[in-house]
């Protein structure tokens, strides 16, 4: 199965499954805007109380705050977004589809890396133990040409979108004679920026009404909050402000599912640090991102850092973390060093004071920021994607299970009564009742006991409890594991102390 083939499979599972549906569906679907169905916001739940545990309850000095989407219009010309936060576009006119000159141009380097790979595979597999790629990449000769081709694109790239050289991408498409995936020719228009904010306006007369944004990012609403939290709690530099929610960029090309949305939530921590101290705070910073990241367990090989050679407006070194997704690697996280940019900024044009004054030194200064940004949506693809399997069973047959960790799992266990009849119900639902005050619990009756846990599969559930007629004698359960389908007589008295073992948020929480 190739990638696309894949992120299709995952789309329509995520659907049929109730994780993700296309917004206003019944209105033919709303572009790059999504909902969460009844087990995706469990799942998405379950991240983000992962994510704000280990950030707020770990870390004495991170707290927590939930700013409103609305600011004053100000926030966004001072943050730099108004004149900065712009996409370069460019229209092909026979297919009239938009796209990110950028990103036209990642896809053509992209292509050239994925011929790259291919040369190293096919020499692998000729030279055997042999094989040592770093030297295979320094002397073979057509390997050689193409970095060498990939890196100069990209050099020339990021010059013209450093320079705003919307000419000089036009250019350099042109030249490379990129073609529209779409209607296949090259007849593009000229590249011009494209400001990626939405407005609306506030205010119920026309005369008293005014432009504002959506914000774009969450981040802002935290440097508006610096001082009130400074003020209002004990937090001492180095601090960190930490918060959940949602962002919204009018994406010029909204495809990959929920790779990149209209509206999406990020999950942000500015950690605010003494100038001169960023380098080490970002350095820090990076390696336990990583080390969250691998805690959730789908595989420490799926990520790599790549760091940013084209530095946004506010930052003085800036890297990724990318996961592999069904559609290569690509970013699900971003670490940045923003300077005291922002905070410079809103002092600025306020008018009002925004220093720190710190008591040991007796000096006062505006803070430097190191900023982790990570984009739930994202996550949650992460999670899905390197989840879902297709197992050839023993008997021949095959289930899909998702093999999402136990401990983010929607539903952490299913109750099941082995018959309709004989006293089994009443049995299973007091077993329920007892459970879903720890956990959140199915209660499941109908069809076969192996209907039954392929749909527990589908949907991630780590356990399934069956209540037999032994059970009514020796006050016993099967208990079935969804990964290793072993199955054991568990008493019920201690039934939710195994569950709890296996699938609290702690277990994640240690491993950090
Ligand atoms: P990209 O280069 O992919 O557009 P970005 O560098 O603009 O992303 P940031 O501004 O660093 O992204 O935002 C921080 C995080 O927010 C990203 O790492 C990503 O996980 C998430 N994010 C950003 N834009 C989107 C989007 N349109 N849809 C879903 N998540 C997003």
């Amino acid at each position: 199965m190739d990638n696309n083939d894949f992120l299709k499979k995952v789309i329509s599972h995520s659907k049929a499954n109730g994780f993700i549906f296309q917004s206003s569906e019944i209105y033919d679907g709303l572009s790059a805007v999504y909902d969460y169905g009844p087990y995706g916001s469990e799942l998405k739940n379950n991240l983000k109380d992962f994510w704000w545990k280990s950030m707020t309850q770990l870390h004495d000095n991170i707290v927590g705050i939930d700013s409103a989407v609305f600011m004053d219009p100000t926030t966004w010309k001072a943050s730099g977004h108004i004149d900065a936060f712009n996409d370069p576009l460019i229209d092909n006119k026979d297919s009239k589809k938009r796209y990110r000159a950028d990103v036209l141009i990642e896809d053509y380097i992209a292509k050239i890396n994925s011929k790259i790979d291919k040369e190293i595979i096919k020499a692998r597999k000729r030279f055997g133990k042999k094989f040592d790629e770093k030297v295979y990449r320094e002397t073979n000769e057509r390997v050689k040409n193409y970095i060498s081709q990939t890196s100069e694109i990209s050099a020339k790239m990021n010059d013209f979108l450093k320079s705003n050289d919307l000419k000089g991408l036009k250019i350099l498409i042109d030249d490379l004679k990129i073609n529209d995936p779409v209607s296949g020719t090259s007849n593009w228009t000229d590249v011009k920026q494209f400001n990626l904010m939405f407005s609306t306006e506030i205010g119920s007369t026309s005369e008293s009404s005014k432009k504002i944004f959506l914000r774009p990012e969450t981040a802002q609403g935290i440097f508006l909050n610096f001082l009130n939290v400074v003020n209002s709690t004990r937090v001492k530099i180095p601090f960190g402000i930490a918060q959940i929610g949602k962002a919204f960029r009018n994406e010029i090309i909204a495809r990959q599912f929920i790779f990149r949305m209209r509206e999406f939530e990020q999950m942000e921590m500015q950690f605010f640090v003494e100038p001169g101290s960023e380098m080490k705070w970002y350095e820090e910073w990076k390696e336990k991102r990583m080390k969250w990241h691998n805690a959730l367990g789908l595989g420490d090989n799926l990520y790599k850092f790549h760091d940013h050679e084209n530095l946004a407006h506010y930052a003085n070194a800036a890297c990724d973390i990318e996961f592999n997704f069904p559609m290569g690697f690509k970013e699900l996280e971003g670490i940045h060093s923003r300077t005291d940019f922002d905070l410079k900024n809103h002092q600025k044009h306020s008018g009002k004071k925004i220093n720190y004054y710190d008591q040991k030194s007796g000096s006062s200064f505006i803070p430097y920021v190191v900023e982790t940004s990570l984009g739930l949506d994202r996550l949650f693809l992460a999670v899905i994607s390197s989840s879902l399997r297709n197992e050839k069973l023993e008997d021949g047959t095959e289930r899909v299970v998702l093999k999402v960790p136990f401990e983010i799992s929607p539903v952490k266990v299913a109750v099941m009564p082995l018959n309709a009849k004989d006293g089994l119900p009443e049995k299973a639902l007091k077993i329920y009742d007892e459970l879903k005050l720890n956990f959140k619990t199915q209660y499941d009756y109908k069809d076969s006991i192996g209907k039954r846990y392929r749909r527990q599969d589908a949907i991630g559930t780590p356990f399934c409890v069956t209540i037999d007629y032994d059970s009514l004698k020796d006050n016993s359960v099967t208990i079935r594991n969804r990964d290793s389908m072993e199955q054991e007589r568990v008493p019920i008295n201690i039934l939710a102390d195994h569950i709890n073992k296996f699938t609290s948020i702690n277990n994640l929480l240690k491993k950090i």
